[in-house]
Order: structure tokens, then sequence, then C-alpha cells
């Protein structure tokens, strides 16, 4: 162990943005990316392909299989999960670099990685990105109209466990509009540095 990773009180000050697939976590992402640049967003390191517009080391660091295993067998990773076939983790020392200097840091991530944070870091807020219905995941989830039926009703099954997930998590925020999603988050985390600069004071 290194001695010097966050301690509890700087570890309050990550936040962890997830939910169920489909749900938007993306796209409020990119929206915090866009209009609240002075949010630390961790770059994830993922084994998939680019898409058209993603920019490495920007959207995420794309990395070979070899590179990911080799960052495991390392410890690099503050979590990692696999996803759709492709391997997301989150590089530990940027976190704990933020964190360290007392500054607050933003995943977002799948619930696998949320609960590996909760397990690691157990004063970071989560956040459960929520959607407005049922039938509206259905919606987003089903969208593209391209899937077998059997297809559908697996990921539906799993769209059911993973909203159980909310349960686990500190704080709600409701996708109605991803606009107000993203005002909602960095609220707080707002709230959260402010609260832990109060704290400190004492
Ligand atoms: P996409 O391939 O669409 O960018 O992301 C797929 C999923 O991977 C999303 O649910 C996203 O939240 C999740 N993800 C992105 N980065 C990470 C990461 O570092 N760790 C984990 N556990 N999930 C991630």
């Amino acid at each position: 162990m290194s001695i010097d990773r966050p301690h509890a009180a700087q570890a309050q000050r990550l936040t962890v943005l997830s939910g169920p697939s489909g749900v938007g976590k993306g796209s409020v992402k990119a929206l915090i990316q866009e209009y609240y640049p002075w949010v630390w967003l961790s770059v994830s390191c993922t084994t998939r392909k680019p898409r058209p517009g993603e920019v490495d080391g920007a959207d995420y660091h794309f990395v070979s299989t070899e590179q990911f295993e080799s960052m495991i067998a390392a410890g690099e990773f503050l979590e990692w999960a696999s996803y759709a076939g492709n391997l997301y983790g989150t590089p530990r020392g940027p976190v704990d670099a933020q964190l360290r200097a007392g500054l607050p840091a933003l995943l977002e991530i799948e619930l696998q990685g949320a609960r590996q944070v909760r397990r690691a870091m157990p004063e970071a807020q989560l956040v459960f990105l929520a959607p407005p219905s049922w039938d509206e995941l259905v919606r987003r989830l089903t969208g593209r109209g391209t899937e077998d039926a059997a297809t559908i009703e697996r990921r539906l099954e799993a769209a059911r466990a993973e909203l159980d997930a909310e349960a686990e998590f500190d704080h709600t925020v409701t996708n109605v509009s991803i606009e107000q999603a993203a005002s909602e988050l960095v609220e707080l985390m707002g709230s959260l540095a402010a609260s832990a600069m109060l704290a400190s004071r004492k």
C-alpha cells in the first residue's frame, strides 16, 4: 500500500456517477465536459475501439488488452470491469492526485465499477442516474429496433436488476433532461466540496 493514498476526508470529495445501461450517463458526462469545464473528470482506459470523433487521452485512453491486463497486474486501477465485451478501468494515479490536492473528482462508470469504488473508498459519494420511468428506459434500450426479441428480453432483465442497485447509492438524480441531471450532479459535487471545507476548519 502506498502511503500517499487519499485519506477518508479527501476521499469524500470523490463523486461516482453510475446507473443502468441506456440511462444516459455518457450524455450527462459529455454535457458536463462542455458546460462545466472546471469539473475534473477521470479519463478511463478502455480496450474498445474509438468511435468516430473520440479523442485518445480526452474521451478515453484507448489501450490494447495486453496493456490493460498489465495495468491490472500492476494495481494501477482504482476499479475496472468487463462490459459488453470490452474492458474499462479508472487509472488510480490521477484520481489520487486530485483528491490529495483537496479537489473534487468525478467518475462516470458502470455499476460493477461503482461497487468496487464503494468498497475501496467508502467515503465516496455515489450518485445513481435513474430513468424518468421504466417505459422510457425500455424505449431507450429497444429504440434502434434492430435486435431480436430474445436479445431485447435479456437486456430488459439486466435493466431490472440494474435498477434495483439504486438502494446502494447515496443520491438519485433522475434523468428528466440531461441539462437538469448535469446541473443537479454538479450541485451535489459543490455542496460536498463546501461541507468538506467547513469540516476541515473545525
Ligand atoms: P461506452 O463504451 O459507451 O463509452 O461505455 C460503456 C459503459 O462503460 C458505460 O456504462 C460507462 O459508464 C462505462 N465506463 C466507462 N469508463 C469506465 C470505467 O473506467 N470503469 C467502469 N467500470 N465503467 C466504465
